[in-house]
């Protein structure tokens, strides 16, 4: 193959003799510019500019160093698709993975709501006994994702409908519920209501914490049923030092953040949950929290439990900051 750069070598330091065109391959125009002394030069210098601009090439192929710069950009492209499927295929096995455990985790839901009887479902804390035991399974296994508990809470809710529109048209059930049995199955019927509203809320209580926001410790209810009560910032820390250790606004973009502690009472429950917010400029109870901890017990049964976000970065204000160490 024919380089260039040679090319235009011999045409400047021998064009007067053709012997770029000999090399080049034009062997006739090369005798005739060899016998004329490159066309009275006129020739070999046009043949020079020609061959910078790129209208006079090799006969019948192309320049090496384009032929080596293709080959090389194929090369680069083919490895890049390559790179690209293989990501592709490990992020099909993963999605697959998590697809399989997906509904490996709905079979087993479906299995234990499955077992529970009309009966036991109609005594409003047999549900919670099913939620229970998923929870248990969270412990064991690691946290449901937000998809995962709703689907819980759906399967468990479809259940429950499914058995009251049977029981509405079983026979047993209606004589069942003869004068002196009425007001226990109405009260059962409240109860299962109520529970359901409960549920309901307890679901949003658990996107709170999932959001990072407020939460009943106690009966799981989200912040809308929670008040106020007292909070207070913490000591403010600035965010970098100066070189010589001080710390003050000399540091560029230095500013100070406080973390912020307040407690609230659940309107519900009566529990008292106690929050720590992270740091900011401005602390307070609408910073978003990274610690929920359970101050006074509620009334009932204690859904929740305590919660601290485990990514937490945890400041120390007797030791220097980020910037300017050196
Ligand atoms: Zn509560």
């Amino acid at each position: 193959m024919k380089s260039k750069t040679t090319a235009i070598l011999l045409c400047f330091f021998l064009g007067i003799l053709g012997i770029h065109r000999f090399y080049l391959g034009y062997t006739k125009i090369g005798i005739i510019q060899f016998l004329t002394g490159g066309g009275f030069v006129i020739w070999a210098i046009v043949d020079f500019l020609r061959l910078f601009t790129g209208s006079l090439g090799p006969e019948g192929s192309v320049w090496k160093e384009e032929a080596e710069k293709a080959a090389q950009e194929a090369a680069e492209k083919a490895a890049k698709e390559a790179e690209k499927a293989a990501k592709a295929a490990e992020e099909d096995e993963k999605r697959k993975e998590e697809r399989d455990k997906k509904m490996e985790w709905e079979r087993e839901i479906n299995d234990k709501i499955a077992n529970v009887s009309a009966k036991e479902l109609l005594e409003s804390t047999s549900m919670l006994n099913v939620t229970k035991e998923i929870k248990k399974k969270e412990e064991a296994d690691g946290n449901l994702s937000i998809e995962q508990r709703t689907y819980l809470e759906r399967v468990v809710r479809e259940k429950i409908e499914e058995e009251e529109q049977r029981l509405r048209s079983d026979k047993e059930f209606q004589d069942a519920v003869t004068a002196e049995d009425f007001e226990a199955a109405k009260e059962r019927k409240i109860a299962l209501g109520k529970e359901i509203v409960a549920e309901e809320l307890r679901k949003k209580g658990r996107k709170c914490r999932d959001l990072e926001r407020l939460f009943c410790t106690w009966c799981m209810f989200p912040d809308h049923c929670m008040e106020f009560v007292e909070g207070e910032a913490g000591d403010y820390i600035w965010e970098y030092r100066n070189k010589d250790g001080s710390k003050d606004k000399r540091a560029k973009d230095n500013y100070q953040s406080a973390g912020y502690r307040s407690e609230w009472l659940c309107k519900e429950c009566g529990a008292k949950t106690t929050v720590q917010h992270d740091m900011n400029k401005h602390p307070s109870k609408d910073v978003k929290a990274w610690k929920v901890t359970l101050n006074t017990n509620g009334s009932g049964e204690r859904f929740a439990e305590d919660w601290v976000n485990d990514g937490v970065f945890f400041a120390d204000k007797n030791k220097a900051h980020h910037k300017g160490d050196n």
